[in-house]
């Protein structure tokens, strides 16, 4: 078993806290990643695992075992760099099974294992190209080789697909996933991507200021995010100033009585309504809240009208077949969906 566990792990640089007693636990075999704004410490966290970095406080431990003392190479861990940094100087072959050979491993086994990994990232025969005549998709797939050279108990990746455009890195993701879970290798991905980390994680883990803010499956984070934060970086949610006073949330003027399954996840006091846009009813002026339509945006697949209702930014998701017949400047009246209603801290 390789269940990876972070036990209240702290690291300053200087007086700088990057990252602030984070406790995760990893199941074998799952697919992690680690999901937040620049800065907030995940580049951190996924070195310190790796041993390229020593931990202020806490520790590290795979299969129960801690990893304290034991140095960056001994630790079985695969790495993919952002940077991927590959040699130029070698073959596709020689840099995947690069990391076997600082470790002894004859020529046999390093051509035999570079042949099933080009296999595996579907660049068959191609180890005896240089990396200058590789496109970037296939760069992407030597480090990704590489990194699993060790037959690692853990794999680890920094932004692996950042530098690839929009189509190629979608396919990627995918591709990504596939390969972790024919091998079942325990995975850690650092992304600042919201649908890179939905798109292919087990389990998401939202970090701030070097502090955990979720941990959960892609569900549980889009669905039930833990506070405001969550929800807004998530995106794509209308966060609404309003009061929870332990009965009925007071938003924009209003009193709503909460349904059967809207969601109060804060203690009472001043707090957020969140609500997605596809749970914004939009309809002639009424008995809900006053707006008034100041744009359309048209996607295809549905159509979104962003209202202003009083100071604040409602956006309604309605799909194309149900479009009303709103325009620009048009006096509306909205609703939000009750059971879909979400109060955070
Ligand atoms: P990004 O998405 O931009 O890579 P990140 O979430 O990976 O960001 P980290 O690289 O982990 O963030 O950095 C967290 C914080 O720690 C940042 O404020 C960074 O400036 C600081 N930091 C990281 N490494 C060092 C270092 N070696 N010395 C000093 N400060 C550092």
């Amino acid at each position: 078993m390789t269940e990876l566990r972070i036990e209240g792990l702290s690291k300053r640089f200087g007086t700088y806290l990057a990252l602030d007693d984070v406790s995760i636990t990893i199941p074998n075999g799952k697919f992690v990643c680690l999901l937040g704004p620049s800065g907030c410490g995940k580049t951190t966290l996924l070195r310190l695992i790796a041993g390229l970095e020593t931990p202020s406080e806490g520790r590290i431990l795979v299969g129960g075992a801690d990893l304290s003392a034991v140095p960056s190479h001994k630790r079985g861990m695969g790495m993919v760099f952002q940077s991927l940094a590959l040699f130029p100087h070698l073959d596709v072959a020689e840099n995947i099974a690069y990391p076997l050979a600082i470790r002894g491993t004859d020529r046999a086994s390093r051509q035999a294992t570079a042949a099933r990994l080009l296999d595996l990232v579907k660049l068959p025969g191609m180890g005896g190209r240089r990396i200058h005549q590789l496109s970037g998709g296939q760069r992407q797939r030597v480090a990704i080789a590489r990194g699993l050279a060790i037959d690692p108990k853990v794999f680890l990746l920094d932004e692996p697909l950042s530098a690839l455009d929009a189509g190629l890195r979608e396919h990627m993701q995918i591709e990504l996933r596939q390969i972790q879970q024919s091998l079942g290798v325990t995975t850690v991905v650092v992304t600042h991507d919201q649908k890179e980390a939905l798109t292919m994680a087990d389990l998401v883990i939202v970090m701030k200021d070097g502090k955990v803010q979720q941990a959960g499956t892609p569900m549980e984070i889009y669905h039930a995010p833990a506070n405001a934060f969550v929800a807004d970086f998530i995106g794509s949610t209308n966060l609404i100033p309003c009061r929870w006073d332990g009965q009925a949330i007071e938003v924009l003027g209003h009193r709503l009585t909460p349904a059967e399954g809207d969601r109060i996840a804060t203690a009472p006091g001043l707090a957020q309504l969140s609500v997605r846009p596809e749970h914004v009813e939009i309809a002639t002026p009424g008995t809900g809240f006053a707006a008034e339509i100041t744009f359309i945006r048209d996607l295809g697949e549905s159509v979104h009208f962003v209202t202003r209702c009083g100071a604040q930014t409602i956006t309604a998701q309605v799909a194309p077949g149900a479009r009303p017949p709103f325009g620009v400047g048009d006096a509306v009246s909205l609703s939000f969906r009750p059971g879909k209603r979400v109060v955070l801290a």
